[in-house]
């Protein structure tokens, strides 16, 4: 054990590996200890608070367009260290070498977005809002931010958060996921090497403790959570109680409806990437497929578990794999309970990931489930699974599978597959959940919208990144300005002054 590496805190541009205790980081492939994270305790918050705070005064009056030619130099060395940050990613996470590549391309997306930071801070300005007065705002930054982010993305979470917060003159702590911490840390020291100053951008391990300890600082202004949906709306709940800014997003149950007049073959594929890529383990998974009528069920179920059969499962750096295992042996086994419940509550089991050859093996791999004729009083139809489970669930209209939708407690995306463009009109129109999809699995918002879902997927106001994250960041100063002329006397006026006086 002495020999494992331990991955450090990054505080006003110095390492440490300080903290109270250690927490274990998996290989998932392998089942093995890889490295282990501190916990920072109240010793390594109020140093990483200090360090923002003290670092916030000069990066503030760093004019946009220098704050950015630091972006610009992160950007090129995102693209030079590819290879490095995809290993990162994949040996705790689990997943496969492109999926962290794509990954890591989104993330990238966001920084360059954040380049635009002189123009997306540009005020308005009204000359002669009332005589001789001119009125414009600011968009000032807030202060010291912090970010807490999931295991599923520990490079692309973190990337929609600090670049654009840092971008509008905030200074950031980032608290990455406890499980899949390197690839986050390895990425911040990237920007500290493009010349960010130090203390602008510090990043503190641990876990729930940690985040409470940020939380309750008077310093931090604002926190961006993206996480499971207790812990977001625990940290929601949080920051009102402190008036502070908060953004949380949370959990999904992702829906895909299939029209009987979808194009089979391609709504197959859509939906194996969409609900086993990764291994299920994305808040923009598809786990129901809503099938409308039983004849595009029936051949839907045929069709998916024939590719189930024949999905390549490994680690990712077998570049046949198409999907890695699971985050942890704690998780395999709650996907795993959670099909032995779906088997108990009456839905039909047509593959077994269980029954998946390396399911027996030491690392976290489990294979591709699906359910057929799913409902909603289920727990699997209910529940969050994140893991490799598809459920299908039949109705018999358009309508029906719009009621189950709007019902549901997530609402974070969801999508249609159909060749018929009044259904996919209805269905963009009256469905209630933040980001859809037509014919498209993943809907995920390009940098330059904004990411969010609805109902119980996003605690908050605002969505993350993008305009929404702009907004997020900054806060509006309005500022009325008349210059008197010296000489003219001016009688004081009682009445509330309007536009047309
Ligand atoms: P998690 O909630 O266990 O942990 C997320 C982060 O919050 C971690 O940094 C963790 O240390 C911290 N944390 C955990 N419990 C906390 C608590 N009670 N109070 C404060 N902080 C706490 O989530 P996870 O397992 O790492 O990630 C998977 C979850 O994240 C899934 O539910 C997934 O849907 C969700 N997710 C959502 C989005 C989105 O954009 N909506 C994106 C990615 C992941």
């Amino acid at each position: 054990m002495t020999d494992v590496n331990i991955v450090s805190h990054l505080v006003k541009g110095a390492l440490s590996e300080a903290g109270e205790g250690f927490i274990d980081v998996f290989n998932p492939a392998s089942g093995l200890i890889s490295s282990r994270v501190p916990v920072a305790g109240t010793g390594q918050v109020e140093a990483a608070i200090k360090a923002a705070s003290e670092a916030l005064p000069g990066w503030k009056k760093t004019p946009p367009a220098k704050r950015i030619n630091i972006l610009y130099r992160f950007v090129s060395l995102l693209e030079e260290n590819e290879k490095e940050i995809i290993r990162l990613i994949s040996s705790e996470h689990g997943k496969t070498y492109e999926d962290a590549r794509g990954e890591l391309r989104r993330g990238i997306e966001n920084v360059i977005y954040a380049c635009g930071a002189p123009e997306l801070l540009k005020g308005e300005f009204s000359r002669d809002a009332g005589p001789g007065i001119d009125s414009w705002n600011d968009a000032e930054p807030l202060g010291v931010v912090v970010g807490i982010t999931p295991f599923n993305f520990p490079a692309m979470v973190p990337l929609w958060m600090y670049p654009l917060a840092i971008a509008c003159g905030n200074t950031f702590i980032l608290k990455p996921s406890e499980r899949t911490p390197s690839a986050s840390l390895f990425i911040a020291k990237l920007f500290s090497d493009a010349g960010l100053p130090d203390g602008v951008l510090n990043v503190i391990h641990g876990n729930k403790i940690t985040v409470d300890l940020l939380l309750n600082s008077p310093a931090v202004k604002a926190v961006s959570f993206v996480g499971s949906t207790p812990a977001a709306e625990a940290v929601y709940q949080q920051a009102a109680v402190k008036g502070i800014r908060a953004q949380a997003l949370g959990g999904a149950k992702n829906h895909a409806v299939v029209m009987p007049d979808c194009h089979l073959e391609n709504t197959v594929s859509a939906l194996m990437g969409a609900a086993y890529g990764s291994c299920g383990e994305r808040c923009m998974a598809i786990s129901v497929a809503v099938c409308v009528g039983d004849e595009i069920a029936d051949r839907l179920i045929d069709r998916l578990a024939s590719e189930i059969s024949t999905l390549t499962i490994g680690p990712w750096d077998d570049s046949r794999s198409e999907m890695g295992p699971l985050i942890s042996q704690d998780h395999r086994r709650r996907v795993s309970g959670l099909i032995a419940s779906g088997i108990e509550q009456g839905a039909s089991l047509v593959s077994d990931g269980r029954e998946h050859p390396l399911f027996s093996e030491s690392g976290f791999f489990i294979g591709g489930s699906l359910f057929d004729r799913v409902t909603p009083d289920m727990r699997i139809y209910q529940e969050e699974i994140f893991g490799p489970v598809l459920c299908v669930v039949r109705v018999s209209s358009l309508d029906e599978a719009l009621a189950l939708i709007n019902a549901h407690e997530y609402a974070n995306g969801t999508c249609i597959f159909t060749r018929d463009g009044a259904s996919a009109r209805a269905f963009s129109t009256r469905v209630e959940v933040g980001m859809v999809g037509i014919n498209v699995p993943l809907p995920v918002p390009v940098a330059y919208h904004s990411f969010g879902g609805w109902r119980r997927s996003l605690f908050g106001d605002l969505s993350a990144y993008g305009p929404d994250g702009v907004k997020f960041y900054t806060r509006r100063k309005t500022i009325t300005q008349r210059w008197i002329n010296d000489t003219a006397a001016e009688k004081a006026q009682f009445s509330f002054p309007s536009q047309n006086d």
